[in-house]
């Protein structure tokens, strides 16, 4: 027995599913989570000592790779100074003032600690800004696990084939109306019958795996939201600081009215963000009357890894390098696909991507659904026993980190051409 399994054993007297996030249990993919001891740049190491190149990065975190020495300096620094004080500081607002000259569209930025809390509280404000009371998502989108949101769920939900959750009232579901992603006359049909406080979007979806919105969508988003007063949310938790550094509404050019950052955002520490125009912003407490409030909200320590990730991201050259090595990894796993004769949508915005294993492109949940998640499955073994570890599930996007070398990349390209072999 690996010391992997053993700890798996005892977590599950323990815990629910022996894992403190679904996704984790690797019950899509077959066999059992690792236990992580470290990880280093683009390297993890399990409790029995074998390495992997790691493209999960804590799920989107981790864009600078494991440990990256100038964010643990930071955190070190913070700590030594108290790990929390529940009152504001220096740093804090620094973090905010980088936000809304990275991300135009913000005006102003309230700190939580985890995307879940931002887009919870995201909804709330335009709730309270419109005096509206229902919301429009996409089929398959993931915005955490709020109540409202747990309705046609991506992620760990989609996952294990549980698009909502129990425990979520019938009332709750009611106001939380869904539609395609890339379908406009959806959304459209909805704001023309009834009045719709908010539509929350990822802007590049990643909770199905990766799909990019067609062109035009997120503009005509924009038009629609426009018109009937409609708040148009962008949950940029995974995209933020991700596929640009002002995020996919800086790739795109279309700007939200409200925006929520996570995973990036807090360098690897739990930090996240709601933020957007001023107007709407000036109903949060204690300025407006909705309410959001936080014991560890801009928790120094967060914050210190926050600010030192994102300084180290306004480098220049930073994304032109992730694109290149995303480049590089998503092309070459797209052609031994071919060579091998397996049917797959390399899908990729940036350093987030996904392989469907599918003969028809993926435009949205129903047609990422048509995916072979059984031989997705196999072909992730076959990698994670070639020391490549990726998202445990067909229905996740993975990333690219700076850390990646070209030796990195090389090395998964060898074991993607034997994983693909041994499919056929
Ligand atoms: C991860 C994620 C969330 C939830 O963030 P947590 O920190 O896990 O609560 C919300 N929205 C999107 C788009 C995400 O990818």
């Amino acid at each position: 027995m690996t010391r992997s399994q053993e700890l798996f054993e005892r977590a599950q007297r323990v815990i629910p599913g022996g894992v403190n996030s679904p996704v984790r249990a690797f019950r899509a993919v077959g066999g059992e989570p690792l236990f992580i001891a470290r990880g280093q740049g683009a390297h993890l190491w399990d409790t029995d000592g074998k390495e992997y190149i790691d493209y999960l990065g804590s799920w989107g975190p981790l864009i600078l790779g494991h440990a990256h020495p100038e964010v643990l300096d930071a955190v070190v620094r913070a700590a030594a100074a108290g790990t929390s004080f529940g009152a504001p500081t220096e740093q804090e607002v620094e973090l905010a003032e980088l936000l809304c000259r990275l991300v135009p569209s913000l005006a102003k930025v309230r700190l939580v600690s985890s995307g879940t809390e931002a887009t919870m509280s995201a909804l709330r404000v335009a709730r309270g800004f419109t005096e509206r009371e229902k919301i429009i998502k996409i089929d398959g989108g993931y915005h955490g696990h709020a109540d409202c949101l747990l309705v046609a769920t991506g992620s760990g939900a989609a996952t294990l084939g549980l698009p909502g959750s129990a425990g979520v009232t019938r009332g709750t579901a009611q106001d939380t109306l869904t539609v395609a992603w890339n379908d406009l006359s959806a959304v459209a049909a909805i704001l023309e019958r009834e009045p719709i406080a908010a539509v929350i979007v990822e802007p590049v979806c990643g909770n199905i795996g990766c799909v990019p919105p067609r062109p035009g969508y997120l503009a005509g988003l924009r038009d629609l939201c426009t018109r009937y007063r409609t708040v148009l949310v962008f949950d940029e938790v995974m995209t933020g600081f991700r596929v640009a550094l002002g995020g996919a509404q800086a790739l795109y050019g279309v700007q939200p009215d409200m925006t929520c950052l996570g995973k990036i955002v807090g360098g690897g520490l739990p930090a996240a963000a709601y933020g957007g125009r001023a107007e709407i912003m000036a109903c949060v407490a204690p300025d407006g009357p909705v309410y959001q409030a936080g014991t560890l909200s801009g928790n120094p320590l967060a914050v210190a890894a926050g600010l030192t990730t994102l300084r180290l991201l306004e480098r220049p050259g930073t994304y032109e390098k992730l694109e290149a090595t995303s480049h590089r990894l998503i092309e070459g796993i797209g052609a031994l696909a071919r060579e091998a004769g397996v049917a797959l949508q390399a899908n990729r915005v940036g350093s987030m991507f996904t392989g469907f294993f599918s003969g028809s492109e993926v435009l949205d949940y129903a047609s990422a659904k048509r995916s072979d998640a059984a031989r997705f499955g196999r072909w992730f073994r076959a990698m994670l026993e070639r020391n490549i570890y990726l998202a445990p599930s067909q229905f996740e996007a993975a990333f690219v980190s700076l850390a990646h070398t070209d030796a990195d990349i090389a090395r998964t390209l060898e074991a993607a051409h034997h994983a693909f072999q041994a499919l056929t």
